[in-house]
């Protein structure tokens, strides 16, 4: 049983990595990137689109992101995060290229706004 959990864990980190993504932590909270905290009950990130949430540091030019891999959403769900992240300064890229289960989830990566 741990076995499978690990494998899991390691191939989905690995499909991070071939996508140009390291795996840092299991942080999933986007206000970090912009040094804003977590608020426990009330953070936009507490919502069903923060799945399999974690934070990675980009291979290319080693920037912080955070990428949530949620399955199939509601468009006005995914809107309202976009709002409420950038209104904290966030930028985020919405991508099919989601390592979590290739074909069945897809990403939203944050980053501070440069
Ligand atoms: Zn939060």
């Amino acid at each position: 049983m741990t076995g499978r959990v690990n494998d899991t864990a390691s191939a989905h980190r690995n499909r991070a990595a071939e996508l140009g993504l390291r795996m840092t932590s299991t942080g999933s909270c986007p206000r970090r990137l912009v040094r804003l905290p977590h608020r426990p009950g009330q953070c936009w990130c507490e919502t069903r689109l923060n799945d399999h949430g974690r934070r990675y540091r980009t291979v290319g030019n080693d920037t912080p992101v955070v990428m949530w891999e949620p399955y199939p959403a509601d468009g006005q769900d995914v809107a309202r995060v976009v709002v409420l992240a950038e209104a904290d300064g966030l930028l985020v890229t919405i991508t099919g290229a989601s390592p979590w289960n290739p074909g069945e989830t897809f990403a939203l990566i944050f980053e501070a706004a440069r």
